[in-house]
């Protein structure tokens, strides 16, 4: 158990430099984010400014529970079904700002709407009740680079300048999905750790998926983002000579021991959770990984989009700006 872990004071102290307008890193099921007051202007423009983040790149509110949720977006009769059967938990909700919000404009980038969601960490939700308001928080990342899942990865980025509640390694291992929600219709923006046929098999109907060209919508989409320093050649059945090995399933042992396996029984969840931490320590390791193939079925969806975003070319990310 980390040490923050067993210590209560700990919170108290985070929560304090919350309410000082500080950031602090939190733990959370799918990866670390980068917090701030989400009604203080100066604390987010700081999470930009740490990140190096462009500011049209909206930011996710992360909430204690559904109630203080509700005190800053609409909510449909759709949104709710989906909020009471999914949260705490991987989903983002994007919904229409409320009039009279405390939100900072800047968490919104300008947009009348909100991704909002209640993350299932505990150490967060006590966190974000000792602050007493919503934090906005993206992964606690430089903007493009992997997305971090252990506190050590986000200490390694940001040194000392960001405190970092250790909350252990995250369970799920990719970020959030993304729903759009306009009365009663969800359209997925980002595939996530919920898998979309879970959302479906909730509200009985298919979700549509936003066009790659709605990049706008959720500038997370950027072709280049999630990107290791070393490149990445994807769907490859074995390692070229110099190549580090990503595997999934089973692997030969001539391979296996200069590589990682995402999951050797083939198992989504697990590759979802091993993901951006074997791609962190094989980035170290060689200059170049050869990724096994994903199914695309259920986490496989996410899982592909984050392989394909860590494999497109770098000047993507201009190009796209
Ligand atoms: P990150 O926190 O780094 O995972 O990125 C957050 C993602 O949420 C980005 O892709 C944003 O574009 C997306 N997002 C946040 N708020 C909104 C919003 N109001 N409308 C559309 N996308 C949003
Ligand atoms: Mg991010």
């Amino acid at each position: 158990m980390p040490a923050a872990v067993q210590d209560p004071l700990e919170i108290v102290r985070l929560a304090g430099i919350l309410k000082a307008g500080g950031l602090v890193a939190f733990p959370t099921e799918t990866v670390y984010g980068l917090g701030a007051d989400a009604t203080n202007s100066a604390a987010v423009l700081s999470i930009y400014e740490t990140k190096g983040r462009p500011r049209f790149n909206p930011l996710i509110v992360h909430c204690a529970d559904l109630a203080m949720a509700e005190t800053l977006v609409a909510f449909t009769p759709l949104a709710r079904r989906l909020a009471a059967r999914f949260w705490p938990g991987p989903l983002t909700l994007v919904l229409p700002r409320k009039p009279g919000s405390p939100l900072s404009d800047l968490v919104t980038a300008g947009l009348d709407t909100v991704g909002v969601r209640v993350p299932a960490h505990p150490l967060t939700q006590a966190l974000i009740r000792a602050a007493g308001m919503p934090l906005a928080g993206p992964s606690a990342n430089p903007s493009g680079r992997l997305s971090p899942t252990a506190a050590a990865q986000v200490r390694s980025y940001f040194g000392g300048r960001v405190p970092v509640l250790d909350g252990g390694p995250c369970t799920a291992g990719v970020e959030s999905t993304i729903l759009a929600i306009r009365d009663d219709a969800a359209i997925q923006l980002r595939a996530g750790a919920l898998p979309r046929d879970e959302i479906e098999a909730e509200i009985g109907r298919p979700v549509a998926v936003a066009a790659a060209g709605a990049a706008v919508a959720a500038p997370g989409m950027l072709a280049s983002h999630y990107a290791p320093a070393a490149a990445l050649r994807l769907d490859a059945a074995a390692p070229r000579p110099g190549e580090a090995f990503l595997g999934f399933g089973p692997m030969p042992a001539a391979i296996a021991g200069v590589s990682r396996n995402l999951s050797p029984s083939g198992d989504l969840r697990e590759a979802a959770r091993n993901l951006f931490s074997m791609l962190h320590e094989l980035d170290g390791e060689a200059a170049a990984i050869a990724v096994a193939p994903i199914p695309q079925t259920g986490l496989g969806e996410a899982i592909n989009d984050r392989l394909r975003r860590a494999a497109a070319p770098r000047d993507q990310l201009s190009r796209t700006l």
